[in-house]
Protein backbone atom coordinates (compact mmCIF):
# COMPACT_ATOMS: atom_id res chain seq x y z
CA UNK A 1 0.00 0.00 0.00
CA UNK A 2 1.36 3.63 -0.74
CA UNK A 3 2.16 5.96 2.10
CA UNK A 4 1.40 9.59 2.60
CA UNK A 5 5.14 11.23 2.68
CA UNK A 6 7.25 10.56 5.88
CA UNK A 7 6.94 13.98 7.33
CA UNK A 8 3.17 13.13 7.92
CA UNK A 9 2.55 11.92 11.08
CA UNK A 10 0.08 8.29 11.42
CA UNK A 11 -2.06 10.09 13.25
CA UNK A 12 -3.31 12.97 10.84
CA UNK A 13 -3.36 10.39 8.22
CA UNK A 14 -6.17 8.03 7.00
CA UNK A 15 -5.76 5.85 3.43
CA UNK A 16 -8.72 4.97 1.57
CA UNK A 17 -9.55 4.30 -2.19
CA UNK A 18 -8.16 6.70 -4.64
CA UNK A 19 -11.81 7.07 -6.02
CA UNK A 20 -11.56 10.59 -8.15
CA UNK A 21 -8.14 12.03 -8.80
CA UNK A 22 -7.24 15.87 -7.96
CA UNK A 23 -6.13 16.92 -5.10
CA UNK A 24 -8.48 19.54 -2.49
CA UNK A 25 -7.41 21.94 0.22
CA UNK A 26 -10.36 23.51 2.66
CA UNK A 27 -12.51 22.74 5.35
CA UNK A 28 -14.30 19.97 6.53
CA UNK A 29 -18.35 19.58 6.31
CA UNK A 30 -19.51 16.62 8.49
CA UNK A 31 -22.90 15.00 6.89
CA UNK A 32 -24.52 13.27 9.79
CA UNK A 33 -26.50 10.58 8.27
CA UNK A 34 -26.70 7.94 10.69
CA UNK A 35 -29.02 5.24 10.60
CA UNK A 36 -32.40 6.06 12.28
CA UNK A 37 -33.67 4.28 15.45
CA UNK A 38 -36.99 2.75 16.00
CA UNK A 39 -38.65 -0.06 17.77
CA UNK A 40 -40.57 -2.92 17.16
CA UNK A 41 -44.22 -3.25 17.35
CA UNK A 42 -46.29 -6.32 17.06
CA UNK A 43 -49.80 -5.12 15.69
CA UNK A 44 -52.23 -7.23 17.06
CA UNK A 45 -55.61 -6.90 15.57
CA UNK A 46 -55.89 -7.18 11.39
CA UNK A 47 -57.67 -3.63 10.81
CA UNK A 48 -53.96 -2.38 12.90
CA UNK A 49 -52.48 -4.21 10.09
CA UNK A 50 -53.92 -2.72 7.17
CA UNK A 51 -53.48 0.97 8.46
CA UNK A 52 -50.00 -0.13 8.72
CA UNK A 53 -50.02 -1.10 4.94
CA UNK A 54 -51.73 1.77 3.99
CA UNK A 55 -48.98 4.12 6.43
CA UNK A 56 -45.84 2.32 4.53
CA UNK A 57 -47.89 2.94 0.92
CA UNK A 58 -48.24 6.55 2.14
CA UNK A 59 -44.10 6.89 3.30
CA UNK A 60 -43.43 5.15 -0.41
CA UNK A 61 -45.82 7.68 -1.94
CA UNK A 62 -43.82 10.49 -0.42
CA UNK A 63 -40.59 9.52 -1.35
CA UNK A 64 -41.49 9.38 -4.64
CA UNK A 65 -42.65 12.43 -4.95
CA UNK A 66 -39.51 13.70 -3.19
CA UNK A 67 -37.19 11.64 -5.22
CA UNK A 68 -39.37 13.69 -8.50
CA UNK A 69 -38.71 16.85 -7.12
CA UNK A 70 -35.10 16.16 -6.94
CA UNK A 71 -35.08 15.04 -10.64
CA UNK A 72 -36.49 18.30 -11.43
CA UNK A 73 -33.26 20.51 -9.43
CA UNK A 74 -30.05 18.27 -10.95
CA UNK A 75 -27.64 20.26 -11.70
CA UNK A 76 -26.41 20.18 -15.73
CA UNK A 77 -23.34 18.86 -14.51
CA UNK A 78 -25.50 15.49 -13.38
CA UNK A 79 -28.00 15.20 -15.95
CA UNK A 80 -26.24 12.48 -17.14
CA UNK A 81 -26.31 10.68 -14.04
CA UNK A 82 -29.93 11.37 -13.24
CA UNK A 83 -30.45 7.68 -14.53
CA UNK A 84 -29.73 6.88 -11.15
CA UNK A 85 -32.43 8.38 -10.02
CA UNK A 86 -34.89 6.99 -11.99
CA UNK A 87 -33.52 3.30 -11.01
CA UNK A 88 -34.42 4.67 -7.16
CA UNK A 89 -37.46 5.76 -8.45
CA UNK A 90 -38.19 2.02 -9.89
CA UNK A 91 -37.06 0.63 -6.88
CA UNK A 92 -39.78 2.04 -5.12
CA UNK A 93 -42.27 -0.64 -6.45
CA UNK A 94 -39.38 -3.09 -6.73
CA UNK A 95 -40.78 -6.82 -5.47
CA UNK A 96 -37.57 -7.27 -3.36
CA UNK A 97 -38.18 -4.13 -1.16
CA UNK A 98 -41.82 -3.11 -1.95
CA UNK A 99 -43.95 -6.22 -2.17
CA UNK A 100 -41.71 -7.85 0.20
CA UNK A 101 -41.85 -5.11 3.07
CA UNK A 102 -45.74 -5.08 2.61
CA UNK A 103 -45.68 -9.26 2.66
CA UNK A 104 -44.19 -9.11 6.15
CA UNK A 105 -46.25 -6.58 7.61
CA UNK A 106 -49.08 -8.88 6.66
CA UNK A 107 -47.45 -12.15 7.55
CA UNK A 108 -45.28 -11.28 10.45
CA UNK A 109 -47.37 -8.43 11.85
CA UNK A 110 -44.61 -6.09 12.11
CA UNK A 111 -45.05 -2.64 12.14
CA UNK A 112 -43.64 -1.02 9.04
CA UNK A 113 -40.39 0.34 9.61
CA UNK A 114 -39.09 -3.16 11.14
CA UNK A 115 -40.75 -5.33 8.12
CA UNK A 116 -38.78 -2.88 5.67
CA UNK A 117 -34.98 -3.06 7.17
CA UNK A 118 -36.15 -7.05 7.82
CA UNK A 119 -36.67 -6.89 3.67
CA UNK A 120 -33.31 -4.97 2.96
CA UNK A 121 -31.72 -7.66 5.03
CA UNK A 122 -33.01 -10.28 3.47
CA UNK A 123 -32.25 -8.47 -0.22
CA UNK A 124 -28.98 -7.89 1.24
CA UNK A 125 -28.10 -11.71 1.34
CA UNK A 126 -29.39 -12.04 -2.15
CA UNK A 127 -26.94 -9.20 -3.52
CA UNK A 128 -24.06 -10.65 -1.71
CA UNK A 129 -24.26 -13.77 -3.79
CA UNK A 130 -23.52 -11.95 -7.05
CA UNK A 131 -20.04 -11.99 -8.09
CA UNK A 132 -20.17 -8.45 -10.55
CA UNK A 133 -18.96 -6.14 -8.54
CA UNK A 134 -20.59 -3.45 -10.01
CA UNK A 135 -23.95 -5.05 -9.33
CA UNK A 136 -23.34 -6.67 -5.85
CA UNK A 137 -22.57 -3.22 -5.02
CA UNK A 138 -25.78 -1.17 -6.06
CA UNK A 139 -27.70 -3.19 -2.67
CA UNK A 140 -26.32 0.28 -1.73
CA UNK A 141 -29.02 1.87 -4.11
CA UNK A 142 -31.75 0.00 -1.84
CA UNK A 143 -30.66 1.05 1.29
CA UNK A 144 -30.51 4.53 0.08
CA UNK A 145 -34.10 4.47 -0.92
CA UNK A 146 -35.42 2.38 2.23
CA UNK A 147 -33.50 4.86 4.59
CA UNK A 148 -35.73 7.61 2.78
CA UNK A 149 -38.50 5.72 3.25
CA UNK A 150 -37.69 5.40 7.21
CA UNK A 151 -37.65 8.27 7.66
CA UNK A 152 -40.93 9.43 5.97
CA UNK A 153 -42.67 6.99 8.66
CA UNK A 154 -40.54 7.97 11.58
CA UNK A 155 -41.63 11.55 10.62
CA UNK A 156 -37.90 12.37 10.25
CA UNK A 157 -36.28 15.36 8.39
CA UNK A 158 -34.64 14.53 5.20
CA UNK A 159 -31.56 16.34 5.33
CA UNK A 160 -30.91 18.11 2.07
CA UNK A 161 -27.60 19.61 1.45
CA UNK A 162 -29.14 22.22 -0.56
CA UNK A 163 -27.72 24.65 1.59
CA UNK A 164 -24.25 25.11 1.59
CA UNK A 165 -22.99 28.67 2.35
CA UNK A 166 -18.85 27.99 1.88
CA UNK A 167 -16.54 25.53 0.00
CA UNK A 168 -16.28 22.62 2.01
CA UNK A 169 -15.06 19.21 1.79
CA UNK A 170 -18.23 17.21 2.29
CA UNK A 171 -17.05 14.24 4.67
CA UNK A 172 -19.60 11.21 5.27
CA UNK A 173 -20.72 7.71 5.92
CA UNK A 174 -22.11 7.63 2.46
CA UNK A 175 -23.28 10.07 -0.12
CA UNK A 176 -26.64 8.65 -2.04
CA UNK A 177 -27.39 10.05 -5.41
CA UNK A 178 -30.07 11.90 -4.35
CA UNK A 179 -27.26 13.81 -2.14
CA UNK A 180 -25.43 14.53 -4.51
CA UNK A 181 -28.00 15.67 -6.65
CA UNK A 182 -29.18 18.08 -4.30
CA UNK A 183 -25.94 19.08 -3.71
CA UNK A 184 -24.68 23.10 -4.68
CA UNK A 185 -21.99 21.53 -6.71
CA UNK A 186 -20.06 24.96 -6.90
CA UNK A 187 -19.46 24.69 -3.21
CA UNK A 188 -17.60 20.88 -3.08
CA UNK A 189 -14.04 20.78 -3.43
CA UNK A 190 -13.99 17.08 -2.29
CA UNK A 191 -15.69 14.22 -1.07
CA UNK A 192 -14.31 11.79 1.37
CA UNK A 193 -16.07 8.70 2.70
CA UNK A 194 -16.71 5.92 5.14
CA UNK A 195 -17.58 3.41 2.76
CA UNK A 196 -17.45 2.73 -0.98
CA UNK A 197 -15.87 1.27 -3.80
CA UNK A 198 -14.22 2.25 -6.73
CA UNK A 199 -18.06 1.69 -8.59
CA UNK A 200 -20.01 3.48 -5.75
CA UNK A 201 -21.81 6.45 -6.61
CA UNK A 202 -20.08 8.86 -4.47
CA UNK A 203 -16.91 7.82 -6.44
CA UNK A 204 -18.56 7.88 -9.98
CA UNK A 205 -19.97 10.93 -9.54
CA UNK A 206 -16.91 12.47 -8.18
CA UNK A 207 -15.29 11.44 -11.40
CA UNK A 208 -17.68 12.93 -13.83
CA UNK A 209 -17.58 15.95 -12.07
CA UNK A 210 -13.51 16.01 -11.79
CA UNK A 211 -13.95 16.63 -7.79
CA UNK A 212 -10.93 14.97 -6.23
CA UNK A 213 -12.30 11.57 -3.70
CA UNK A 214 -11.41 9.31 -1.24
CA UNK A 215 -13.15 6.26 -0.56
CA UNK A 216 -13.78 3.30 1.88
CA UNK A 217 -12.13 5.08 4.14
CA UNK A 218 -13.83 3.13 7.35
CA UNK A 219 -13.97 5.73 10.08
CA UNK A 220 -13.57 9.41 8.64
CA UNK A 221 -16.89 10.85 9.51
CA UNK A 222 -15.23 9.86 13.37
CA UNK A 223 -11.96 11.10 12.87
CA UNK A 224 -12.83 14.28 11.57
CA UNK A 225 -15.13 17.09 12.76
CA UNK A 226 -16.75 20.22 10.63
CA UNK A 227 -14.49 23.34 10.20
CA UNK A 228 -11.40 21.19 10.52
CA UNK A 229 -8.81 21.72 8.22
CA UNK A 230 -8.29 18.33 5.84
CA UNK A 231 -6.00 17.55 2.62
CA UNK A 232 -7.74 15.23 0.31
CA UNK A 233 -5.12 13.15 -2.20
CA UNK A 234 -7.24 11.46 -4.68
CA UNK A 235 -4.45 10.65 -6.48
CA UNK A 236 -2.95 8.36 -3.71
CA UNK A 237 -6.55 7.72 -1.29
CA UNK A 238 -4.93 9.86 1.52
CA UNK A 239 -6.47 12.41 3.51
CA UNK A 240 -4.51 14.44 6.08
CA UNK A 241 -6.28 16.18 8.98
CA UNK A 242 -5.38 18.91 10.03
CA UNK A 243 -1.88 19.48 8.15
CA UNK A 244 1.12 21.25 9.54
CA UNK A 245 2.88 24.27 6.85
CA UNK A 246 5.14 21.20 5.47
CA UNK A 247 2.29 18.76 4.80
CA UNK A 248 0.48 21.99 3.41
CA UNK A 249 3.27 23.69 1.42
CA UNK A 250 3.89 19.99 -0.07
CA UNK A 251 0.06 19.31 -0.95
CA UNK A 252 -0.58 22.67 -2.50
CA UNK A 253 2.75 22.06 -4.86
CA UNK A 254 1.16 18.42 -5.53
CA UNK A 255 -2.28 20.25 -6.40
CA UNK A 256 -0.63 23.12 -8.58
CA UNK A 257 1.47 20.14 -10.69
CA UNK A 258 -1.41 18.27 -11.28
CA UNK A 259 -3.50 20.96 -12.30
CA UNK A 260 -1.22 22.54 -14.72
CA UNK A 261 -0.75 18.44 -16.15
CA UNK A 262 -4.66 18.10 -16.48
CA UNK A 263 -5.37 22.02 -18.09
CA UNK A 264 -2.22 20.56 -20.56
CA UNK A 265 -3.85 17.36 -21.50
CA UNK A 266 -7.19 18.75 -21.81
CA UNK A 267 -5.65 21.18 -24.07
CA UNK A 268 -4.20 18.90 -26.09
CA UNK A 269 -6.74 16.00 -25.85
CA UNK A 270 -7.95 16.69 -29.93
CA UNK A 271 -4.53 16.37 -31.27
CA UNK A 272 -4.07 12.99 -33.10
CA UNK A 273 -2.37 10.07 -31.43
CA UNK A 274 0.58 9.96 -33.70
CA UNK A 275 4.32 9.37 -32.52
CA UNK A 276 6.95 11.81 -33.09
CA UNK A 277 7.83 9.12 -36.57
CA UNK A 278 4.27 9.82 -37.38
CA UNK A 279 2.72 6.40 -36.89
CA UNK A 280 -1.10 6.63 -35.77
CA UNK A 281 -3.49 5.06 -33.84
CA UNK A 282 -7.11 5.46 -33.41
CA UNK A 283 -8.26 6.02 -29.82
CA UNK A 284 -11.74 5.71 -29.07
CA UNK A 285 -13.82 5.23 -25.82
CA UNK A 286 -15.72 2.51 -23.92
CA UNK A 287 -19.50 3.13 -23.07
CA UNK A 288 -22.14 1.29 -21.46
CA UNK A 289 -24.96 3.92 -21.49
CA UNK A 290 -25.86 6.39 -24.15
CA UNK A 291 -24.73 9.44 -21.79
CA UNK A 292 -21.26 8.78 -21.79
CA UNK A 293 -21.21 9.60 -25.19
CA UNK A 294 -20.00 13.30 -24.32
CA UNK A 295 -17.65 12.30 -22.39
CA UNK A 296 -16.04 10.49 -24.86
CA UNK A 297 -16.41 13.15 -27.47
CA UNK A 298 -14.99 15.47 -25.04
CA UNK A 299 -12.00 14.07 -23.83
CA UNK A 300 -11.28 13.34 -27.39
CA UNK A 301 -12.40 10.20 -28.59
CA UNK A 302 -12.50 9.10 -32.02
CA UNK A 303 -15.37 6.87 -31.90
CA UNK A 304 -16.75 4.25 -29.51
CA UNK A 305 -14.36 1.20 -30.22
CA UNK A 306 -16.73 -0.51 -27.65
CA UNK A 307 -20.73 -0.05 -27.20
CA UNK A 308 -21.23 -2.84 -24.05
CA UNK A 309 -25.28 -3.45 -24.92
CA UNK A 310 -25.98 -5.10 -21.50
CA UNK A 311 -27.62 -2.28 -19.71
CA UNK A 312 -30.62 -2.48 -21.69
CA UNK A 313 -30.93 -6.32 -20.31
CA UNK A 314 -29.63 -5.40 -17.40
CA UNK A 315 -32.23 -3.15 -15.42
CA UNK A 316 -35.29 -3.74 -16.75
CA UNK A 317 -37.74 -6.37 -15.79
CA UNK A 318 -38.73 -7.09 -19.59
CA UNK A 319 -36.64 -7.47 -22.87
CA UNK A 320 -35.75 -4.43 -24.22
CA UNK A 321 -37.87 -3.89 -27.88
CA UNK A 322 -36.55 -3.38 -31.61
CA UNK A 323 -37.43 0.31 -31.11
CA UNK A 324 -36.14 0.94 -28.23
CA UNK A 325 -32.78 -0.62 -29.16
CA UNK A 326 -33.09 0.67 -32.09
CA UNK A 327 -33.36 4.37 -31.08
CA UNK A 328 -30.77 4.05 -28.63
CA UNK A 329 -28.63 3.11 -31.30
CA UNK A 330 -29.67 5.40 -33.86
CA UNK A 331 -29.29 8.61 -31.54
CA UNK A 332 -25.48 7.36 -30.82
CA UNK A 333 -24.51 6.69 -34.23
CA UNK A 334 -25.82 9.96 -35.36
CA UNK A 335 -24.36 11.88 -32.76
CA UNK A 336 -21.08 10.42 -33.43
CA UNK A 337 -21.44 10.46 -37.32
CA UNK A 338 -18.70 9.93 -38.97
CA UNK A 339 -17.24 8.89 -36.22
CA UNK A 340 -17.51 4.72 -36.31
CA UNK A 341 -19.72 2.81 -33.10
CA UNK A 342 -18.71 -0.42 -32.54
CA UNK A 343 -21.62 -2.17 -31.17
CA UNK A 344 -20.97 -5.60 -29.38
CA UNK A 345 -23.86 -7.69 -29.33
CA UNK A 346 -25.05 -8.70 -26.19
CA UNK A 347 -22.57 -10.49 -23.99
CA UNK A 348 -25.25 -11.43 -21.17
CA UNK A 349 -24.73 -14.58 -18.93
CA UNK A 350 -21.22 -15.20 -16.45
CA UNK A 351 -21.52 -12.62 -14.16
CA UNK A 352 -24.11 -10.29 -15.19
CA UNK A 353 -27.22 -11.12 -14.77
CA UNK A 354 -30.76 -9.96 -15.74
CA UNK A 355 -34.17 -9.73 -14.02
CA UNK A 356 -36.14 -10.20 -17.10
CA UNK A 357 -34.97 -13.42 -18.26
CA UNK A 358 -35.05 -16.81 -15.98
CA UNK A 359 -31.20 -18.21 -16.25
CA UNK A 360 -30.30 -20.82 -14.88
CA UNK A 361 -27.88 -21.13 -12.25
CA UNK A 362 -24.34 -22.81 -13.20
CA UNK A 363 -21.66 -24.02 -11.46
CA UNK A 364 -18.66 -21.86 -13.43
CA UNK A 365 -20.55 -18.67 -15.27
CA UNK A 366 -17.73 -17.49 -16.75
CA UNK A 367 -17.36 -20.79 -18.81
CA UNK A 368 -21.23 -21.21 -19.24
CA UNK A 369 -23.66 -20.08 -21.42
CA UNK A 370 -22.73 -16.22 -21.76
CA UNK A 371 -22.41 -13.71 -24.81
CA UNK A 372 -22.83 -15.22 -28.23
CA UNK A 373 -23.15 -18.67 -26.93
CA UNK A 374 -26.27 -17.47 -25.56
CA UNK A 375 -27.47 -15.52 -28.17
CA UNK A 376 -27.03 -18.63 -30.63
CA UNK A 377 -29.13 -20.49 -28.32
CA UNK A 378 -31.55 -17.63 -27.69
CA UNK A 379 -32.24 -16.32 -31.60
CA UNK A 380 -34.69 -14.38 -31.03
CA UNK A 381 -33.53 -12.08 -28.17
CA UNK A 382 -30.47 -12.01 -31.08
CA UNK A 383 -32.15 -11.56 -33.75
CA UNK A 384 -34.46 -8.36 -32.53
CA UNK A 385 -30.68 -6.54 -31.56
CA UNK A 386 -29.36 -7.44 -34.74
CA UNK A 387 -32.66 -5.70 -35.95
CA UNK A 388 -32.00 -3.20 -34.14
CA UNK A 389 -27.91 -2.60 -34.98
CA UNK A 390 -28.48 -2.88 -38.85
CA UNK A 391 -31.30 -0.64 -39.09
CA UNK A 392 -28.77 2.10 -37.14
CA UNK A 393 -26.20 1.59 -39.09
CA UNK A 394 -28.21 3.66 -42.18
CA UNK A 395 -27.50 6.26 -39.98
CA UNK A 396 -24.00 6.77 -39.66
CA UNK A 397 -20.63 4.38 -39.47
CA UNK A 398 -21.81 1.32 -37.37
CA UNK A 399 -19.87 -1.70 -37.03
CA UNK A 400 -20.83 -4.99 -35.04
CA UNK A 401 -18.96 -7.14 -32.56
CA UNK A 402 -19.49 -10.27 -31.45
CA UNK A 403 -18.11 -11.18 -28.12
CA UNK A 404 -16.52 -14.79 -26.74
CA UNK A 405 -16.16 -16.45 -30.17
CA UNK A 406 -13.69 -19.34 -29.16
CA UNK A 407 -14.09 -20.74 -32.61
CA UNK A 408 -14.56 -20.81 -36.41
CA UNK A 409 -18.06 -22.55 -35.83
CA UNK A 410 -19.78 -20.21 -34.29
CA UNK A 411 -18.68 -16.45 -36.07
CA UNK A 412 -20.00 -18.30 -38.98
CA UNK A 413 -23.50 -19.40 -37.29
CA UNK A 414 -23.53 -15.65 -35.83
CA UNK A 415 -22.60 -14.08 -39.49
CA UNK A 416 -25.54 -16.81 -41.14
CA UNK A 417 -28.04 -15.05 -38.48
CA UNK A 418 -26.91 -11.60 -39.65
CA UNK A 419 -27.40 -12.39 -43.40
CA UNK A 420 -30.99 -13.83 -42.19
CA UNK A 421 -31.76 -10.76 -40.85
CA UNK A 422 -30.42 -8.60 -43.97
CA UNK A 423 -32.93 -10.44 -46.08
CA UNK A 424 -35.78 -10.24 -43.80
CA UNK A 425 -35.36 -5.77 -43.51
CA UNK A 426 -34.61 -6.29 -47.29
CA UNK A 427 -37.94 -7.85 -47.35
CA UNK A 428 -39.61 -4.97 -45.13
CA UNK A 429 -37.69 -2.14 -47.45
CA UNK A 430 -36.08 -1.05 -44.47
CA UNK A 431 -32.51 0.66 -44.60
CA UNK A 432 -29.02 -0.56 -43.54
CA UNK A 433 -25.67 -0.71 -44.25
CA UNK A 434 -25.15 -3.74 -46.31
CA UNK A 435 -21.25 -3.25 -46.47
CA UNK A 436 -21.63 -2.94 -42.68
CA UNK A 437 -18.40 -4.74 -41.28
CA UNK A 438 -18.23 -7.23 -38.79
CA UNK A 439 -15.63 -7.95 -36.13
CA UNK A 440 -14.79 -10.31 -33.14
CA UNK A 441 -13.53 -10.19 -29.94
CA UNK A 442 -10.99 -12.07 -29.40
CA UNK A 443 -11.27 -13.07 -25.58
CA UNK A 444 -11.10 -16.86 -25.51
CA UNK A 445 -7.51 -18.52 -25.82
CA UNK A 446 -8.86 -20.71 -28.44
CA UNK A 447 -9.80 -17.77 -30.55
CA UNK A 448 -5.90 -16.34 -30.43
CA UNK A 449 -4.94 -19.63 -31.34
CA UNK A 450 -6.73 -19.75 -34.72
CA UNK A 451 -6.53 -16.26 -35.40
CA UNK A 452 -5.46 -16.65 -38.72
CA UNK A 453 -8.46 -18.69 -39.34
CA UNK A 454 -11.14 -16.05 -37.71
CA UNK A 455 -9.19 -13.63 -39.59
CA UNK A 456 -10.38 -14.44 -43.01
CA UNK A 457 -14.24 -13.92 -41.97
CA UNK A 458 -14.00 -11.54 -39.90
CA UNK A 459 -13.63 -7.72 -41.27
CA UNK A 460 -11.41 -6.61 -37.95
CA UNK A 461 -10.62 -8.18 -34.55
CA UNK A 462 -10.85 -6.59 -30.74
CA UNK A 463 -8.86 -7.45 -28.37
CA UNK A 464 -10.89 -8.34 -25.09
CA UNK A 465 -7.66 -8.21 -22.71
CA UNK A 466 -10.04 -8.47 -19.66
CA UNK A 467 -11.34 -11.82 -20.49
CA UNK A 468 -8.76 -13.24 -22.03
CA UNK A 469 -6.26 -12.58 -19.17
CA UNK A 470 -9.38 -14.54 -17.15
CA UNK A 471 -9.39 -16.79 -19.25
CA UNK A 472 -5.46 -18.07 -20.13
CA UNK A 473 -4.36 -17.11 -16.65
CA UNK A 474 -7.27 -19.23 -15.26
CA UNK A 475 -7.79 -16.21 -12.93
CA UNK A 476 -11.66 -15.48 -12.12
CA UNK A 477 -11.71 -11.68 -13.00
CA UNK A 478 -13.86 -10.85 -9.92
CA UNK A 479 -12.32 -12.95 -7.53
CA UNK A 480 -10.62 -10.90 -4.81
CA UNK A 481 -8.59 -13.64 -3.56
CA UNK A 482 -6.80 -14.33 -6.56
CA UNK A 483 -6.77 -10.99 -7.80
CA UNK A 484 -2.73 -10.29 -7.74
CA UNK A 485 -2.58 -12.84 -10.03
CA UNK A 486 -4.22 -11.56 -12.73
CA UNK A 487 -1.35 -9.59 -14.52
CA UNK A 488 -1.70 -8.40 -17.97
CA UNK A 489 1.69 -7.97 -18.55
CA UNK A 490 2.00 -11.53 -17.90
CA UNK A 491 4.56 -12.99 -21.30
CA UNK A 492 1.44 -15.48 -21.80
CA UNK A 493 -0.61 -12.34 -22.75
CA UNK A 494 1.92 -10.42 -24.26
CA UNK A 495 2.81 -13.07 -26.79
CA UNK A 496 -1.13 -13.78 -27.58
CA UNK A 497 -1.50 -10.19 -27.89
CA UNK A 498 1.08 -10.26 -30.78
CA UNK A 499 0.06 -13.07 -32.32
CA UNK A 500 -3.75 -11.49 -32.72
CA UNK A 501 -1.97 -8.58 -34.13
CA UNK A 502 0.44 -10.80 -36.24
CA UNK A 503 -2.85 -12.59 -37.75
CA UNK A 504 -4.91 -9.88 -38.38
CA UNK A 505 -2.25 -7.84 -39.94
CA UNK A 506 -1.58 -10.58 -42.19
CA UNK A 507 -5.10 -10.84 -43.49
CA UNK A 508 -5.37 -7.30 -43.95
CA UNK A 509 -7.67 -6.39 -41.45
CA UNK A 510 -7.11 -3.95 -38.12
CA UNK A 511 -6.54 -5.15 -34.55
CA UNK A 512 -7.47 -2.96 -31.84
CA UNK A 513 -7.93 -3.75 -28.38
CA UNK A 514 -10.81 -2.91 -26.06
CA UNK A 515 -9.55 -4.31 -22.40
CA UNK A 516 -8.55 -2.12 -19.28
CA UNK A 517 -5.22 -2.83 -20.18
CA UNK A 518 -6.12 -0.01 -23.32
CA UNK A 519 -6.36 2.60 -20.78
CA UNK A 520 -3.20 1.85 -18.78
CA UNK A 521 0.01 4.26 -19.42
CA UNK A 522 2.44 1.71 -18.76
CA UNK A 523 1.00 -0.38 -21.20
CA UNK A 524 0.54 1.78 -23.93
CA UNK A 525 4.01 1.89 -25.08
CA UNK A 526 4.45 -1.72 -25.77
CA UNK A 527 0.70 -1.96 -27.23
CA UNK A 528 1.68 0.25 -29.28
CA UNK A 529 4.75 -1.33 -30.00
CA UNK A 530 2.78 -4.44 -30.61
CA UNK A 531 1.06 -2.90 -33.81
CA UNK A 532 -2.24 -2.20 -32.40
CA UNK A 533 -3.95 0.08 -34.84
CA UNK A 534 -7.00 1.23 -32.02
CA UNK A 535 -7.02 1.25 -28.54
CA UNK A 536 -10.24 1.58 -26.86
CA UNK A 537 -10.95 2.79 -23.36
CA UNK A 538 -13.06 4.63 -20.58
CA UNK A 539 -13.35 8.21 -21.71
CA UNK A 540 -11.26 10.01 -18.94
CA UNK A 541 -7.80 7.63 -20.10
CA UNK A 542 -8.17 8.85 -23.60
CA UNK A 543 -5.86 12.25 -23.20
CA UNK A 544 -3.22 10.39 -21.20
CA UNK A 545 -3.38 7.59 -23.39
CA UNK A 546 -2.84 10.17 -26.61
CA UNK A 547 -0.73 12.29 -25.12
CA UNK A 548 1.51 9.19 -24.16
CA UNK A 549 1.40 8.11 -27.54
CA UNK A 550 2.31 11.42 -29.06
CA UNK A 551 5.52 11.09 -26.57
CA UNK A 552 7.23 8.19 -28.30
CA UNK A 553 8.44 6.94 -31.40
CA UNK A 554 6.75 3.90 -33.06
CA UNK A 555 10.59 2.32 -33.00
CA UNK A 556 11.19 2.65 -29.46
CA UNK A 557 8.72 0.78 -28.36
CA UNK A 558 9.50 -1.90 -30.87
CA UNK A 559 12.31 -1.67 -29.53
CA UNK A 560 10.62 -2.22 -26.16
CA UNK A 561 8.68 -5.27 -27.27
CA UNK A 562 11.70 -7.16 -28.86
CA UNK A 563 13.36 -6.48 -24.95
CA UNK A 564 10.04 -7.76 -23.04
CA UNK A 565 9.18 -10.93 -25.62
CA UNK A 566 12.50 -12.08 -24.01
CA UNK A 567 11.11 -11.78 -20.79
CA UNK A 568 10.36 -14.92 -19.30
CA UNK A 569 8.33 -13.98 -15.90
CA UNK A 570 5.91 -10.92 -15.32
CA UNK A 571 8.58 -9.57 -12.95
CA UNK A 572 10.66 -9.41 -15.69
CA UNK A 573 8.73 -7.45 -17.43
CA UNK A 574 7.73 -5.49 -14.90
CA UNK A 575 11.09 -4.84 -14.43
CA UNK A 576 12.00 -3.49 -17.43
CA UNK A 577 8.87 -1.47 -17.46
CA UNK A 578 9.82 0.55 -14.30
CA UNK A 579 13.68 0.69 -15.14
CA UNK A 580 12.68 1.58 -18.78
CA UNK A 581 9.59 2.92 -19.65
CA UNK A 582 8.63 4.58 -16.50
CA UNK A 583 11.98 6.28 -16.61
CA UNK A 584 11.84 7.31 -20.28
CA UNK A 585 8.29 9.12 -19.31
CA UNK A 586 9.10 9.82 -16.06
CA UNK A 587 7.82 13.43 -16.28
CA UNK A 588 3.99 11.89 -16.78
CA UNK A 589 4.02 8.93 -14.70
CA UNK A 590 3.78 10.48 -11.01
CA UNK A 591 0.37 11.09 -12.06
CA UNK A 592 -0.34 8.71 -14.98
CA UNK A 593 -0.03 6.39 -11.99
CA UNK A 594 -1.89 7.55 -10.10
CA UNK A 595 -4.98 8.11 -12.57
CA UNK A 596 -4.37 4.31 -13.67
CA UNK A 597 -5.43 3.43 -9.86
CA UNK A 598 -8.90 5.10 -10.28
C1 LIG B 1 -12.94 -7.65 -22.21
O1 LIG B 1 -13.25 -8.79 -21.88
O2 LIG B 1 -11.76 -7.23 -22.26
C2 LIG B 1 -13.98 -6.68 -22.59
C3 LIG B 1 -13.66 -5.51 -23.10
O3 LIG B 1 -15.27 -7.00 -22.37
P1 LIG B 1 -16.00 -7.06 -20.93
O4 LIG B 1 -15.09 -6.39 -19.94
O5 LIG B 1 -17.29 -6.35 -21.13
O6 LIG B 1 -16.16 -8.52 -20.73
MG1 LIG C 1 -15.18 -9.63 -22.31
Amino acid sequence: MNLPPPFVSKESALTGIAASPGVAIGKAYLVDRSKIEFIYQNLISPPLVEEEVARFKGAVERARAQLEQIKVGVPEELAAHAYILDTHLLLLQDKLIYEAAIDLIRKERINAEWALRKAVDQAREKFARIKDEYIRSRIKDIEDVTERIIRNLVGSEQESLGSLTERVIIVARDLSPADTSQMRLDRVMGFITDMGSRTSHTAIMAKALEIPAVVGLEDCTRRIRTGDLIIVDGLAGHVIINPDDKALEFYYGRQRSFESYQAEIVRTAYLPAETIDGHRLAVMGNVELFEEVAAVIDHGGEGIGLYRTEFHYVSKRHLPTEEELFEDYRDMTQILAPRPVIIRTLDIGGDKFTSALDLAEEMNPALGLRAIRFCLKETEIFRTQLRAILRASAFGNVKIMFPMISGLQELLEAKKILKLVCRELDREGLPYNPNIEVGTMIEVPSAVAISDILAQEADFFSLGTNDLIQYSLAIDRVNERVAHMYEPLHPAVLRMIRTVVQAGHAAGIKVGLCGEMASDPVCAPILVGMGLDELSMTSLAIPRIKRLIRMASLSECRDYVQAILRCRTTVEVNEFVREVIVRRFSEDFDFLAAARAV
